[in-house]
């Protein structure tokens, strides 16, 4: 016979999948990036503009992600428009300049010019010049997390995040989905433990394996229902238990544990 708590973490873990389940099946919206209307439509283009998305991950390193997934629309305002075509003629030099002047548009923009530049290399050659390629065709998560990974600058979090949006928000298919891991920000580390799925002052990489062994399947399923309950109830200083779906099994909204 199980023990209580065990049998409470199979309920939270199913409820968790369940939402998860439901926000992932829910049609595809328009996203948003950054928060300007403008550059999250270029982001959100990706039928015409793939590489614009591609480019975002790869600015997204050492700075707000709201600052670095802008990079590609300021970029577009530069050069009067943000084709591939346009992107594939440019030397790293005049990227170099584009990101330096008049003002940095990253906090290392000769490093992330370098980054750009190589990016445009690798999508004109291992894609033809369309960045869709990356992922079309039903391909596998590990592929897509692989080809992601083959880009300067991009490690597994970024690569294992822009796998999570393009499979949860932009609704592409995978053939899998065991390796799209969940991102282990702060709140989502503050909900698994105030749900009793970790011990107190959880670590990334605690978070990621702990979510594998939740939910082999497709681990980055839980990461939209924790973030949701995180941005919604579960706040750092006096979460607001009484309005969360998950009061009724959660340790922490019962009084079974304080921090
Ligand atoms: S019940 Fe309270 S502590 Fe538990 S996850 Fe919800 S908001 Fe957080």
């Amino acid at each position: 016979m199980k023990s209580d708590g065990k049998y409470q973490e199979i309920l939270i873990r199913e409820r968790l999948i369940e939402r998860g389940r439901r926000l992932f099946e829910a049609p595809r919206n328009f996203i948003e990036f950054t928060g300007k209307r403008e550059a999250d439509e270029l982001l959100n283009d990706l039928e015409q503009y793939p590489h614009a998305f591609v480019i975002a991950c790869v600015m997204d390193r050492q700075v707000p992600a709201e600052r670095a997934w802008l990079i590609p629309y300021k970029l577009s305002l530069k050069l009067g428009d943000f084709h591939f075509s346009t992107l594939r003629l440019l030397s790293e030099r005049e990227i170099c300049n584009l990101m330096l002047n008049p003002e940095p548009l990253h906090r290392f923009p000769e490093e992330m010019a370098r980054n750009l530049y190589r990016a445009v290399r690798v999508i004109e050659k291992e894609y033809g010049s369309d960045a869709s390629k990356i992922w079309k065709g039903r391909p596998s998560s590990a592929e897509v997390v692989y080809r992601f990974l083959q880009f300067r600058g991009v490690g597994p979090k970024i690569a294992t995040m822009a796998v999570n949006i393009l499979a949860r928000d932009f609704k592409i298919p995978f053939s899998d989905y065991y390796s799209i891991d969940i991102s282990a920000d702060v709140h989502v580390r503050r909900v698994f433990h105030r749900l009793g799925l970790v011990s107190e002052k959880p670590t990334v990489e605690g978070v990621i394996y702990r979510a594998r062994s939740l939910y082999p399947e497709f681990p980055g399923l839980l990461d939209l229902p924790c973030w949701e309950i995180g941005r919604n109830w579960c706040k750092p200083r006096g979460p607001a238990c009484d309005g969360c779906y998950m009061k009724d099994l959660c340790p922490f909204g019962k009084g079974e544990q304080r921090q």
